[in-house]
């Protein structure tokens, strides 16, 4: 049986989690916007029970969180939703990364359409940010910072926590992309400077088409997001439309597991990764594993091509060579271009990812693999 090795791009349900949705989806189905009996009442009580354990992931409160339908969407909310904000406070500057997942890099860019613009921070060999390019890059007219937590397909991680003491004197707005990190991996995010986060279910063991976005206040200012659509004033009138009760209980079921686990899903996780990486160095094998999430490696083997790597696996293990989003298209993936790597590297790289359900990486059978196309 293949062996699920892309976890970065989406994980299965928790049965717990998928028991709770079945639940609030046949028997308790009411509309949490129904206040007249108690169908809705029961429904809007399991929203406010979730809500609260999305902002217990990172120390934040409920009123400080929204429900999306996943990270694109609270990703887009974040950015868009400051352009009013920019207009009339005069500022036009944005700064991201080079190595932001499309969700980020296209509302931005839809900015810049409109005549905003932005600096793209470079990254260096590991995928990593250079705090004083952050420093050197910040305007008077900066109204937002977007650094990704975890790259999805390096796992690299960004060092928030500098970048958060570089903010500390200006007043941007810090926009944080934690799709691959919410949950999963418990440092950095509880960081009062970072005032927006983008959360998704489906990375977090809940269902597809449920995510958050939490947006801290300062003092007792929220941060001045305007609506992108319209209708019906759910969720602070910044997500209108029925809530999706069953999937935003499994997504708080979701995080309650994730709050008790995290720590010792890590440490399982980074003993697969050691062992993954012991069995690539007879291969002189290529990593990216400085300052990367436990989760994922993505390595190339000199010689070995990804896609003829990935055809061998089939049957073996399912694994990636970029991100699930993309991976219709061949073109080079923007983020080992930015890190640098040669043309050849990023035509070998693969990316494997799993999870505390994973029992063994078949790292003997990939690397058997990978010697066989040599
Ligand atoms: N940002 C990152 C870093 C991601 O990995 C993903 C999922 N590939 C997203 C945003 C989009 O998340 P969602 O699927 O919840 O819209």
């Amino acid at each position: 049986m293949t062996i699920y090795l892309d976890y970065n791009a989406t994980s299965p349900v928790h049965p717990e989690v998928a028991d709770l949705v079945y639940k609030m989806m046949v028997f308790e189905f009411g509309n949490a916007g129904s206040r007249t009996h108690e169908f809705g009442v029961e429904a809007k009580r399991a929203v406010e029970l979730a809500r609260g354990k999305v902002a217990n992931i990172v120390k934040a409160d409920k009123t400080e969180v929204i429900f999306t339908s996943g990270a694109t969407e609270s990703n887009n909310i974040a950015i868009l939703g400051l352009q009013e904000y920019a207009v009339i406070s005069r500022k036009n500057h944005i700064i991201t990364t080079k190595i932001e997942h499309k969700s980020v890099l296209e509302p931005i860019e839809h900015l810049v359409n409109k005549g905003f613009e932005v600096t793209y921070l470079n990254v260096d060999e590991n995928g990593q940010i250079d705090v004083k390019e952050l420093e050197n890059a910040l305007r008077d007219e900066t109204f937002l910072v977007s650094i990704m937590h975890i790259n999805n397909e390096t796992g690299s991680v960004q060092p928030l926590e500098e970048a958060s003491k570089i903010l500390s004197s200006h007043d941007a707005y810090f926009h944080v992309d934690a799709a691959q990190s919410f949950g999963k991996y418990p440092y950095d995010l509880d960081n009062p400077r970072i005032d927006l986060i983008s959360a998704s279910g489906h990375k977090l063991y809940a269902p597809k088409g449920i995510g958050a976005l939490i947006m801290r206040r300062r003092g007792f200012l929220k941060p001045p997001l305007k609506p992108i659509y319209f209708g019906g004033g759910q969720e602070k009138g910044l997500r209108p439309g029925t809530l999706a009760v069953p999937l935003i209980a499994g997504f708080g079921l979701a995080c309650e597991l994730a709050q008790k686990n995290a720590l010792a899903w890590c440490e399982h996780a980074s003993l697969l990764k050691k062992e993954l990486i012991r069995s690539l160095q007879s291969l002189d094998a290529k990593f990216i594993d400085k300052k990367t999430s436990p989760y994922v490696l993505n390595f190339s083997v000199p010689g070995v091509n990804s896609e003829a790597a990935m055809v061998m696996l089939k049957g073996i293990a399912a694994v990636s060579n970029g991100s699930a989003c993309t991976s219709s298209s061949y073109t080079p993936s923007h983020v080992l271009l930015a890190m640098g790597l040669c043309q050849e590297q990023i035509a070998g790289s693969i990316r494997v990812s799993w999870s505390h359900q994973t029992t063994a990486v078949p790292s003997d059978e990939i690397c058997r693999i990978m010697k066989g196309l040599l």
